[in-house]
């Protein structure tokens, strides 16, 4: 388990961590959502003993990390948003190279170095240079490098950013395979639905702060409000009016004649809106249920905030 309390830590004037206090349970595949400069990068460098905060605890497997960062090193893989390579080293030689500061040499070093590149993917590209692999597959040799001591623990700054489609779904196939053999995976993504389908939990931050926490089911729900679109032939005026007059109707706006209104009474009262506006003689085309965005719920939580 990673558990947070009340981490803060501020760069001059800016505070990046303010309270922030989160579980990950062990195992778990958490999705650690928040805008730009929310905080992420702070709290998994917090995390990976490489930066100290100003205030707070943290633990990893009830190691102590501000305690104990030794211990702390050998449970954790941390993968940053930013990949630093050695360019002028092969693929092969690159693991070989983190394998021998792991202490590790001869055979055992090459037979991990030949595990891990199958578990990633690029037992192929084992005598390249690492300058020529594409951004998604130096994405998944860094990865490979969190798990050379094979930790229980991976701590991975975006490791979606800047792939294309296919990669992103490699990368995710790998961490969910990697969650399979029971990793315990703390993700960042500024990207909420990228790691919905892949996450078992998430907490969504801003400001340095947890807005909510959970399983993706519970937090998302707990967050969606049901909303729907009206499409009518004339009278847009007096239908908005009508909705916006109408109890339990809310965030009532038009886009290309759409008109689109949250609904907290559910669909009973939804049903009685649409009537409503049937009865005042109001020529109804379209009428239904928006399929809610987990973007659109990740915004209106943040912006809430
Ligand atoms: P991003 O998705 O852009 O990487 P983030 O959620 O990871 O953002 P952090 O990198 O943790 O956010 O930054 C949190 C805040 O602290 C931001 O306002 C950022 O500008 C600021 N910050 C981070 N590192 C430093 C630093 N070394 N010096 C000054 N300010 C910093």
């Amino acid at each position: 388990m990673i558990r947070t309390d009340s981490l803060s830590k501020r760069y001059g004037r800016v505070n990046a961590l303010d309270g922030l206090s989160i579980t990950v349970p062990d195992g778990s595949i958490y999705g650690f959502i928040g805008q730009n400069g929310a905080g992420k990068t702070t709290t998994l460098r917090v995390l990976a003993t490489l930066l100290l905060p100003d205030g707070g605890s943290a633990e990893v497997a009830g190691v102590d990390v501000l305690r104990q960062p030794y211990e702390i090193k050998k449970l954790v893989g941390y993968m940053p948003d930013f990949f630093g390579v050695y360019d002028d080293l092969k693929v092969g030689e690159y693991l070989e190279f983190y394998a021998s500061l792991q202490g590790m040499r001869g055979w055992a070093a090459i037979s991990l170095r030949d595990s891990l590149l199958e578990l990633v993917d690029l037992a192929h590209k084992r005598d390249e240079y690492v300058e020529g692999l594409s951004r998604g597959m130096q994405q998944r040799l860094c990865l490979a490098r969190a798990l050379i001591h094979d930790p229980q623990v991976l701590l991975l700054d975006e490791p979606a950013s800047g792939l294309d489609p296919i990669a992103r779904v490699e990368m995710r196939e790998l961490l969910k395979e990697l969650g399979r053999i029971g990793k315990t995976i703390l993700i960042s993504s500024h990207i909420l639905s990228e790691l919905a389908d892949l996450c078992t939990h998430i907490g969504i931050i801003a400001s340095g702060r947890l807005l909510r926490e959970g399983t993706v089911k519970d937090v998302l729900w707990a967050a969606e409000r049901p909303a729907y679109q009206l499409k009518v032939l004339r009278d847009v005026e007096r239908a908005v009016a009508m909705l916006e007059s109408t109890e339990g109707i809310g965030a009532v706006s038009v886009s290309d004649g759409d008109i689109r209104f949250h609904c907290d009474g559910g669909a009973e009262s939804a049903a009685e809106a649409l009537a409503a506006v049937v009865r005042s003689g109001i020529p109804v085309v379209r009428f239904a249920e928006i399929e809610s965005s987990l973007e659109a719920t990740f915004l209106r939580l943040a912006r809430n905030e």
